[in-house]
């Protein structure tokens, strides 16, 4: 696939090993198709890390940067246990868990950014999930019921 040259004013890199990590406006980033519900991704021409537009969601404000977060979430879909990512990365499973209970509600995205940096299934994407006890893509969240009662007239 090739990516479309058109550079991206305001984004940087999310790797941390990149050479360009968190350099805006410097022409390492460009899109790099969408993901199946039309989010926007990206990718670091420098390091080659596929990422996608809207950033903030995830990962925003943690300690670890968005490439560990992905790199454990990955570790976790390969089967590793908790306490196994622990001893490698030395990053504590309730924090590992807090990431994947936050990329629960996050899933297509996740998933598209997963899928673009590991080379990993969609069974051991469906596995990881049900640490959290979550389906992945296949089910839906729950339905927010607030808009239909508010219109209703009561009999
Ligand atoms: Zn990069």
């Amino acid at each position: 696939m090739k990516a479309n040259r058109l550079v991206l004013a305001g984004m940087s890199c999310w790797n941390k090993d990149c050479p360009d990590y968190g350099l805006a406006d410097h022409g390492n980033i460009v899109k790099y198709g969408r993901t199946r519900k039309g989010t926007q991704r990206l990718k670091c021409t420098i390091c080659e890390m596929v990422f996608v537009e809207n950033r903030g969601t995830v990962f925003y404000g943690r300690h670890h940067s968005p490439r560990e977060i992905l790199e454990c979430l990955a570790m976790l879909a390969e089967r590793n246990s908790l306490a196994s990512i622990h001893r490698i990365k030395g990053i504590k499973e309730e924090t590992i868990m807090d990431w994947l209970c936050k990329a629960a509600s996050h899933v297509e995205e996740i998933e598209a950014l997963l899928l673009a940096n590991y080379p990993l299934t969609r069974v051991q994407l469906d596995a990881m999930w049900t640490y959290v006890g979550h389906k992945g893509e296949k089910a839906d969240a729950p339905k927010n019921l607030i808009g239909a009662a508010s219109g209703e007239v009561l009999p």
